[in-house]
């Protein structure tokens, strides 16, 4: 087996062994990136030489015998809307094209406490604006299982990576489904934890209310590994979730007794495609073969979600982007054109941003402004806000009665590169099964179940209670030992 597809946790015991050096891994993971970057563009951008430097530090501390981290020596790609100190943190904008933070995300942080080696920034949506990782200023990410097909998105790049074997694990965020929608596209785990667990400190804001950092991977205990690492307490985030974190890495292989499962009657019907229903339900099946018993369970306002979110969210977004006008921040328009009327300040932050933000962008900005707005505030944002209420004691209720629920990711397979480019709604309603999780702050994760006939992954959604994530984990490792999706690698044409 190649270094590149090992998993990580499969990587630590080989270095732990002195089979493998943390040397041998960066570099064999730097080499798969340069073969494949033109055909997947996973990356917006790597730091060889930083990465190599690292991973030669760690492989002396090791030898020494000195203690290490829990991801001693194995390579990472994180979204580019993770501050990293020294480096372009550009969430894929023109507007911070050049933009370099002075510190580092509370999550880059732990991944350097923990001695992970980080590559590179993953390519993403604009903003974390989309489900298809196209509206990046850098170009979109190909799905590395089809190349004309999307990688989903917003984190695309990150699921990409780790699909294309150019990390063993990355970190994406989620504030739609924009961790589960690539992970589900891209044939691999994503986990959206509850909402405050890991610490948004440091990730460019777009909603603030329903922001989420993760991780994903091949395997649920490679996740599970990285969650140990990203999870806990932080004052500088006000929202941030105090008390003890589990070792999520070790409960996942414990057995599932018993457990009940309730498949969301709402998300079978109208507009789920018939190859990802049959998918998921063969997952159903086999979940009930490891023991879990299955009932069926409603979400009597779940159909709102997807207006409620694209309400809220936009609305968020508005408020968070105000600060990029050319004065604070990144992209700075030149040759102002004299503005009689507003002055040359207004003419500036004008031109900054028409220059400096995409379409989409623009589009969100819009509608947030809209529904924020004297006289359209009490008949769209509250109303918005009161329905996300109901959602959330849907979930509450339906908590009551099994302990995770069960469904489809996404409504469809990965679509093909520019299909919805030009029908925004489209787009939107891909997020009709992701967005819920979200508005009520709950964990959920994607999960590889099958394949289509066009050779594109389908995977599986379980969404739990809050602070459920070490069972979900432990439901997606059950379901790995007894499957092997994740075991499946894309063939990447142009090798070298
Ligand atoms: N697709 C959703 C949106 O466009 C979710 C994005 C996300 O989770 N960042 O808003």
């Amino acid at each position: 087996m190649a270094i590149v597809d090992y998993t990580a946790t499969e990587l630590l015991e080989r270095m732990d062994s002195r089979d493998l050096t943390s040397r041998d891994i960066t570099a064999a993971y730097l080499a798969q990136i340069e073969t494949h970057h033109g055909e997947v563009n996973a990356l917006v951008r790597w730091d060889a030489e930083g990465a190599m430097r690292t991973a030669e530090a760690i492989d002396s501390r090791r030898e020494l015998g000195e203690p290490v981290g829990l991801l001693a020596g194995v390579p990472v790609v994180v979204k580019d809307n993770l501050c990293t100190s020294r480096h372009v943190t550009s969430c894929a904008s023109r507007m911070l094209a050049n933009y370099c933070s002075p510190y580092d995300a509370t999550v880059i942080e732990r991944l350097k406490a923990a001695d992970a080696v980080i590559l590179g920034k993953g390519n993403m949506d604009e903003f974390a604006m989309g489900a298809s990782t196209e509206t990046s200023a850098f170009g979109p990410t190909h799905n590395p299982w089809k190349l004309g097909h999307i990688p989903g998105g917003s984190s695309g790049g990150s699921a990409a990576a780790v699909a294309a074997s150019m990390a063993p694990v990355s970190l994406g965020s989620d504030t739609g489904g924009s961790i589960r929608q690539p992970s589900a596209h891209c044939g691999v785990v994503g986990l959206k934890p509850t909402y405050g667990r890991v610490s948004r400190y440091g990730l460019i804001a777009f909603g603030s209310s329903l922001d989420c950092i993760g991780p994903m991977g091949r395997t649920a205990e490679d996740v599970a590994r990285v969650m140990s690492v990203l999870a806990g307490n932080d004052p500088k985030d006000a929202t941030s979730i105090a008390g003890p974190v589990p070792r999520y890495e070790m409960s996942c292989r414990e057995p599932l007794d018993g457990v009940r499962l309730g498949v969301i009657d709402e998300q079978f019907g109208e507009g789920l495609d018939d190859e990802v229903a049959s998918k998921v339900e063969m997952a159903i099946r086999e979940f009930e073969g490891l023991g879990a018993t299955v009932t069926n369970i409603s979400l009597p306002h779940i159909r709102y979600a997807i207006a409620a979110y694209y309400i809220i969210a936009p609305s968020e977004a508005s408020s968070n982007l105000a600060r990029f006008d050319g004065a604070h921040y990144g992209y700075r328009a030149e040759d102002i054109p004299l503005d009689e009327q507003d002055g040359p300040l207004v003419a500036m932050y004008r031109k900054t941003r028409r220059e400096g933000f995409g379409e989409e962008v623009k589009r969100r900005i819009m509608l947030g402004t809209y529904s924020l707005s004297a006289g359209y505030y009490d008949a769209y944002y509250l109303r918005a806000l009161k329905i996300r209420r109901l959602i959330a004691q849907d979930f509450a209720d339906a908590y009551k009665n099994v302990d995770f629920l069960i469904g489809p990711v996404t409504p469809t397979p990965a679509f093909e590169i520019g299909e919805k480019m030009e029908d925004p709604l489209a787009m939107y309603l891909g997020d009709s099964y992701t967005v819920g999780a979200n508005l009520a702050g709950l964990p959920a994760l994607s999960l590889p179940c099958g394949h289509t006939a066009e050779g594109l992954p389908v995977a599986v959604q379980l969404q739990g209670p809050a602070l459920s994530e070490e069972g979900l984990l432990q439901l997606a490792c059950a379901f790995q030992q007894e499957s092997d999706w994740h075991l499946m690698r894309p063939e990447l044409t142009k090798a070298e």
